[in-house]
């Protein structure tokens, strides 16, 4: 059972603006993540291995934001809200508290503009809220005249195989899934795309599983890509890079070697790697006719 637990403010402002995701602010209604992604970058000690066992509820959330929201409007300080940067906004226990979708009531009303990021098909159930945030949010006035849309949504793929999903990513919807979760989205006529974060080195970066994804994608008619490399950390027995490297030994004990060559010292790939794959994801975009942006 997750804790429940109550905060104080839940609505954050960034520092700048990441011209990636486009956050001016993020909200979290939970705190860790069932999902369980064994790269994922809050991992880390604060909470342990099993991120699920670590899973708070922010049971006071929607009443907080409704507060912070009203006091940002009236200020005229509208921005986008990226829901969510560190859990997912449609984890299996959304079904019961529903936080997520009682925010986007508030979020409605208060007339935000929402990025979506997540790796659930529970997005579906808040299409008919998401539609209403779409036509009536308000854009930041240096967004009016980039983006026409209040509503943007990313999901997030690592592979397109569901072996590989149940490996690296085991708590969350299977890439199969995920992917119709989004060709929906597409037909809803959302602005929706796909973060590529982290493509797996030598497993789901490889030129077959490139021209699959690039594929896939283009099929679906998504309106960009993000794609990244993978970035590990730490040493300790809940860090993302002692999680990936013992899951490399077990299902790809063939990449044992390079994993631990390329990431003994650092946590990232070495940057001969990273400028071929920047490339490539160039190149990619361009043979697909592909955004690798949300605004262009
Ligand atoms: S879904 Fe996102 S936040 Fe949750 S474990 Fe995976 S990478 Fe981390």
């Amino acid at each position: 059972m997750p804790r429940e637990i109550e905060v104080k403010s839940v609505l954050n402002k960034t520092k700048k603006r990441d011209s990636w995701f486009l956050d001016d602010y993020t909200l979290n209604l939970y705190s860790s993540c069932s999902f369980n992604c064994l790269y994922c970058y809050i991992r880390g000690s604060k909470y342990g291995a099993n991120l699920e066992k670590s899973l708070s509820v922010k049971t006071n959330a929607i009443e907080i934001l409704d507060r912070q929201l009203f006091n940002r409007a009236k200020k005229n300080q509208y921005g986008i809200i990226v829901i969510s940067s560190a859990t997912d906004p449609y984890l299996q226990i959304e079904k019961k508290y529903e936080l997520t979708r009682e925010a986007l009531k508030v979020i409605v009303k208060h007339k935000f503009p929402v990025h979506i990021i997540t790796k659930s098909d529970l997005i579906e159930r808040d299409f008919d809220l998401l539609h209403q945030i779409d036509e009536t949010a308000i854009l930041p006035p240096d967004l009016k005249q980039k983006l026409d849309r209040g509503v943007i949504i990313s999901f997030s793929f690592s592979t397109l195989n569901d072996k590989d999903g149940k490996i690296f990513e085991p708590g969350a919807t299977l890439p199969s899934n995920r992917l119709k979760a989004l060709n929906k989205t597409v037909k809803e006529k959302f602005l929706t795309g796909v973060s590529m974060m982290p493509l797996l080195p030598f497993i789901s970066d490889t030129t077959e599983h490139l021209h699959l994804l690039f594929s896939t994608f283009k099929a679906s008619k998504v309106n960009y890509v993000l794609p990244a490399t993978l970035t590990l950390y730490g040493n300790g027995p809940a860090d993302s890079k002692t999680l990936m490297l013992n899951a490399i030994r077990k299902s790809y004990p063939e990449l044992e070697n390079r994993y631990l060559n390329y990431f003994k010292n650092g946590y990232e790939m070495p940057g001969f790697y990273q400028k071929a794959f920047n490339k490539k994801m160039v190149e990619l975009c361009k043979e697909y006719q592909l955004n690798n942006s949300i605004i262009h």
